[in-house]
């Protein structure tokens, strides 16, 4: 069991919390996992009689948050007092959470509208609005999310907004009725949020974008405050990156429903770039056509590594370590050859066929040098028993110091891509030749980009060469989280900038070398890993190279050839479900139910299935032709 631990550090900005003696709620508890998220420290101040805020010198406060039973008491006066006194706090944004309808005293009725409950009311059809133009709302702006799921206690609601100046950032919309349940207010040239008391799910171990995707009136408009108030100081991703993968073609066309001329268009017109997760057994039969558009194409079209042979046991359980490492150096040595015979680089990112393989086999990746290995999974939740510690939550995994970063399927729902877009996580979404009889990935790439325009769509490589979080220190350095081993930094500052970069080393198996821009430079040991500074002018970027002392940089050659014949029956097999299977409606729903059906019990009777079939049409052909023969032949005898 590994622990990763990214500790807030002792300049990290601060969040001033004011409540009341032995306060807590679910709500102050989701406030402190999405602070923990964005590095934010928590200053918890508890509000007494006399009115005392004693706020410690030398503190980055970003922002006050107070619970809506502190605020609703007649000591509040006493600390607003004390905010405006403060040059430091007095324009500071704030926010009053957890308001309920019992929170409403005589004197801050003028401070709030009236709040209700909507228990009774709440219907299926339930959803979250986030209102579009707030500023604050980002990526989540303009779209709705489902209260289906949630704990079915009551939520509270503020009544008759709208004799007031405010704008409502969320609101429960159902039976063509609006509830808000969010909203702000600017007075006296300060922002103030207001969030009624809403249904908060706890769970230790659920990451934070699970957390608001399940529960987002619990988690969405407190990460939108912390967000707002963090900005550079809060962890961030620098760029927004996404990626569409297409698993298993091979360099033909068409490869069954996917036409590389018709996505090539698509990609034109939507800016989207698509990775060929290539099985490297495909790598002597290509059509030149094809290569010829990679190689016209470089910024829309790439190659990565899926598997070796793409058989059914490849890098499961079943095998032995030293099959899977045979495996892995021929899946490279035939990339090679590829490269070699096309032209066409590709990028040293494994995608595994089936599922995310071992952790040892994951080791392997790391030894012989790939960038990341990108799946539906990682395998964060069985190596750490911390609870996620930045943004990334569970994106990028990182156990055997590969970054392992996580897919989306190209079909998931808009609304679950805006919450990753919110937490700035790079996306990822993949797809099999099937998808293009049913779905225009145009569409999704246009969404995405509406999402957040400027997204940047690149080859998974590329993708996995930006893997770092950063954020500002109140002490003026720029702190870096860096997850691969080869990293483009960029700094998009209007100044130098030096960055202090950690990289962490879970199983301390040391680092041969840390270069930047080719140059070998110093670092320093830490408790969890290595530590090292890098100094980067305004609006330039420098290449830092890590490189675990186990990496090898030659890969032992493998011999290429493809002489396991049960192999070769595999893959044809593949190629007949996917070439001929897949292209009528009816074998696509065969193969819909064949493989929802058979998922978890994967086996040689998938090959048997799709290679009984194979058998049979292929026998009737050649009988079809041998009886034309046969007839020519005779023919031509009654001619003679
Ligand atoms: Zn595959």
């Amino acid at each position: 069991m590994v622990l990763l631990l990214w500790t807030t550090s002792p300049f990290a900005a601060t969040l001033l919390l004011i409540r009341t003696a032995d306060e807590q709620s679910p709500s102050i508890q989701a406030l402190e996992r999405v602070a923990q998220s964005y590095g934010i420290h928590i200053l918890d101040r508890t509000a007494t009689p006399g009115g005392s805020l004693l706020i410690p010198s030398g503190q980055n406060i970003r922002g006050i948050v107070v619970t809506a039973k502190t605020y609703g008491s007649e000591r509040w006066f006493a600390y607003e007092r004390k905010i405006r006194g403060s040059e430091q706090l007095r324009r500071l944004p704030l926010l009053v959470f957890d308001i309920a309808r019992e929170s409403t005293s005589t004197h801050v009725s003028d401070r709030w509208p009236s709040v209700n409950i909507l228990t009774d009311r709440r219907s299926p059809q339930c959803v979250y609005h986030v209102d579009r133009d707030a500023e604050i709302s980002k990526e989540l702006g303009g779209l709705e999310f489902s209260c289906s799921g949630e704990t079915s206690e009551p939520i509270h609601y503020f009544n008759d907004l709208t004799k007031h100046r405010v704008e409502i950032i969320v609101e429960i919309a159902q039976d063509s009725r609006r509830y808000p349940i969010f909203f702000k207010a600017s007075l006296a040239g300060r922002d103030m949020y207001f969030l009624a008391r809403v249904p908060t799910t706890l769970a230790r171990d659920t990451e934070i974008a699970q957390l608001i995707w399940t529960n987002f009136a619990g988690y969405a408009p407190v990460a939108m405050f912390i967000r707002r108030v963090s900005g550079e100081y809060g962890w961030h991703a620098n760029g927004y990156y996404a990626n569409f993968t297409v698993d298993d073609p091979w360099l033909r066309e068409p490869y069954g429903n996917l036409s590389y001329h018709s996505i090539l268009s698509k990609m034109d017109k939507y800016g989207f770039h698509t990775t060929i997760a290539f099985v490297p057994w495909n790598f002597d039969r290509n059509d030149p056509s094809v290569v010829r558009l990679f190689k016209e194409n470089p910024t829309r079209l790439s190659l990565s590594v899926h598997g070796n042979n793409h058989d059914h046991e490849e890098f499961s359980e079943e095998r032995t370590i030293d099959i899977d490492a045979k495996n892995v150096r021929q899946g490279l040595a035939r990339m090679e050859q590829l490269k070699k015979s096309t032209g066409l680089d590709y990028d040293r990112v494994m995608v595994f066929p089936q599922r995310i393989a071992s952790e040892q086999v994951i080791g392997l990746l790391r030894r012989y040098g790939f960038a990341c290995t990108a799946n539906l999974q990682n395998r964060r939740h069985e190596s750490t028993s911390a609870p996620p510690e930045h943004i990334w939550g569970d994106f990028v995994a990182l156990e055997q110091g590969v970054p392992s970063v996580k897919r989306e399927l190209a079909n998931a729902p808009k609304e679950y891509l805006a919450i990753l877009l919110f937490l700035q996580r790079p996306l990822l979404l993949h797809a099999h030749q099937d998808y293009f009889a049913r779905h225009d990935f145009g569409t999704v790439a246009a969404a995405i980009n509406q999402l957040h325009p400027g997204i940047r769509w690149v080859g998974l490589g590329s993708l996995c060469d930006r893997l770092y979080l950063t954020n500002l220190e109140d002490n003026g350095t720029y702190r870096v989280l860096l997850f691969g081993g080869k990293t483009t930094l960029e700094n998009s500052g209007g100044e130098r900038r030096v960055f202090v970069v950690e990289k962490v080393d879970p199983l301390n198996i040391g680092f041969r070398d840390v270069r930047v821009d080719g140059k070998e430079i110093p670092i320093t040991k830490t408790p969890t890993g290595i530590q090292f500074k890098v100094a980067i002018e305004a609006h330039s970027s420098a290449i830092i190279v890590t490189k675990f002392s186990d990496q090898q940089d030659e890969v032992a050659p493998e011999d290429t050839s493809k002489t396991d014949l049960r192999i070769r029956v595999l893959r044809y097999a593949s190629d007949f479900r996917d070439l001929v299977v897949t292209g009528t409606d009816l074998g696509r729903r065969f193969n819909d139910a064949y493989y929802s059906g058979m998922r978890g019990r994967y086996s040689q009777i998938d090959a048997l299935l799709l290679f009984v079939p194979l058998v049979l049409i292929g026998s009737l052909v050649i009988a079809i032709v041998v009886i034309v023969r046969l007839r020519k032949q005779r023919r031509m005898h009654e001619r003679d």
